[in-house]
């Protein structure tokens, strides 16, 4: 246990992620006094050892073992400096406009401070500058989506590489468990070393648990730690930022409501000759599924994109017996993997209770149907890039080898139970707008200093990956307070 610090400071930012950290740097830099609490471990280089064992218990909530109340999606989140952003597959894709002007029709956001579409993307555009962003290379797309991209155009269904965070990248394929490289630029390598220079301070090991405010100003108090300050941001994430909000009585009944998953479903095959999917950019391309954006339903349809685990990782997703699991994992060198990243509508909720949160979620059958043809699509691929077998990893999952297997997915069991799938991107519960919780000025309702500010604002879901779209809430939200 770290010894007690305590100090008062004009503004006090909880979590130190995606959200957390860029307004810690825009409030610090306009000339704040700063402190950023984070309930994770300070991590960097030197503790990135490429060991799964080791890493998932430092880097990641739970060690790797958050999930739905029921067990059946495993919901991933960074629990370290940096917060998810350390731990991410460093994907970058903003919001597009019709996402936003869906939320400005339908969910009350048309009245938003004088924030226009052209704000949005402005902000967007120096989140994407301040992390380095840029396209993959052909060239730097690994085998394992190289595979997934040739069947593709073998069907003629379009794609193309990610954007990224990435520099210097050397391809070792470790995104999941911290880059050693010092390659992809989370917000521990990005925003947080700009708050500290401009004298931000940041306490790790700083466990919050509660907010009281009052008209002079807050205390945030948690493990070992007391802050005062004029005002408090709390960005401890979708799941965790209701905890610290009911556990100080705050916010009201929609804290915790409107959870979006987002799950998404694997897609496994093998090859007659070696992948290597953990080598290289573990997710560099991705498949046109179609996605669908459109003003009346926001974002829809699916994209497909490969993938990489390492073995820990990619025999906890597959629910088989281990007399089939293991013949599988024999022939992991051999094998491509994929996932259908399918957006979601609000279907959630994060209940706390005992200190713990209960996730809550049941996929809508509207959703299942469109994850059904993703998984079709993926395996068509598969087999166009000469793969022997393909498999969804489902209990009592049939091995799919020619054209005419594929009808069997159709008879799938797809309930989330049945098929191992996994959440990056849980959005929601305290959604920003006139019948959420939080007012389009990101102040928790019935509260003059406490704002919010990462992914639980957004009303649906904002993008296919949701870095870069939390980072440019918290831009705006800086520019709203002049920062
Ligand atoms: C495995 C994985 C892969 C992903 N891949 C991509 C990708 O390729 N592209 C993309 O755009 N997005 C990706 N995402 C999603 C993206 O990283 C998140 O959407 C984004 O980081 C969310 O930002 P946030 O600020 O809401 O929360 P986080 O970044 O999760 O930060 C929240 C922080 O708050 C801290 N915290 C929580 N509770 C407390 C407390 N009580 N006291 C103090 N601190 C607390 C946490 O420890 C954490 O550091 C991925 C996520 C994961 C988990
Ligand atoms: S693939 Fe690139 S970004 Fe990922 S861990 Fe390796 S060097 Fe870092």
């Amino acid at each position: 246990m770290s010894n007690p610090r305590s100090g008062r400071f004009e503004d006090v930012v909880i979590g130190s992620g995606a959200g957390g950290a860029v307004i810690a740097a825009r409030l610090a830099e306009a000339g704040r006094s700063v402190v950023l609490l984070e309930e994770g471990p300070r991590v960097g280089r030197a503790d990135f050892n490429q060991r799964e064992g080791a890493m998932y218990s430092l880097l990641y909530r739970d060690a790797g073992g958050q999930a739905t109340a029921d067990g059946a999606i495993s919901v991933m989140q960074g629990r370290c400096l940096g917060g998810s952003t350390t731990i991410n597959m460093g994907d970058v894709v903003p919001m597009e406009t019709a996402v936003l002007q869906h939320w400005r029709h339908h969910f009350g956001w048309s009245d938003w401070g004088g924030i226009t579409d052209d704000d949005v993307h402005r902000a967007a555009q120096r989140a994407k500058t301040d992390i380095g962003a840029s396209r993959i290379t052909d060239a730097e797309v690994n085998t394992n989506n190289g595979l997934l991209r040739d069947g593709a155009k073998k069907l003629g269904i379009a794609g193309q590489p990610l954007e990224h965070n990435r520099t210097g990248c050397v391809g070792s394929g470790y995104c999941l468990i911290g880059c050693a490289y010092d390659a992809k630029k989370g917000t521990h390598l990005s925003y947080v070393p700009r708050f500290e220079a401009a004298g931000g301070e940041v306490w790790c090991d700083a466990r919050v648990d509660r907010v009281e405010h009052g008209a002079a100003g807050v205390v945030v108090s948690g493990v070992a730690v007391r802050v005062e300050a004029e005002r408090v941001f709390v960005c401890a994430g979708t799941i965790h930022t209701p905890g610290i909000l009911e556990r100080s009585g705050l916010g009201g009944g929609q804290v915790g409501r409107n959870l979006s998953l987002q799950p998404q479903g694997p897609v496994l095959a093998v090859f007659p000759h070696k992948v290597d999917l953990h080598r290289g950019i573990p997710q560099s391309f991705g498949v046109d599924g179609p996605l669908e954006v459109s003003v009346e339903r926001g974002l829809g349809g699916f994209t497909i994109e490969g993938v990489a685990g390492g073995p820990a990782m990619t025999a906890s997703l597959v629910p088989l017996p281990m007399r089939e699991l293991k013949p599988l994992l024999g022939l992991y060198r051999q094998s491509a993997a994929a996932l259908c990243l399918v957006p979601d509508r609000p279907s959630g909720r994060v209940v706390w209770s005992k200190g713990r949160p209960k996730i809550h979620y049941a996929p809508t059958a509207e959703y299942t149907a469109r994850l059904r043809e993703a998984l079709k699509m993926g395996a068509r691929c598969y087999l166009e890039a000469g793969a022997s077998a393909v498999r969804i990893p489902v209990v009592h999952g049939k091995e799919i080898r020619s054209e005419k297997d594929i009808a069997s997915i159709d008879d799938l069991p797809l309930r989330s139970c049945d098929l191992s799938m996994i959440s990056a991107h849980p959005q929601g519960t305290c959604r920003m707008g006139p019948d959420g919780a939080v007012g389009m000025d990101f102040k928790l309702k019935g509260t003059d200093n406490v704002y919010v500010c990462d992914a639980s604002l957004f009303p649906t879901t904002s993008s296919t990956h949701t870095m870069v779209p939390v980072m440019t809430m918290a831009h705006l939200l800086a520019g709203q307070l002049g920062a």
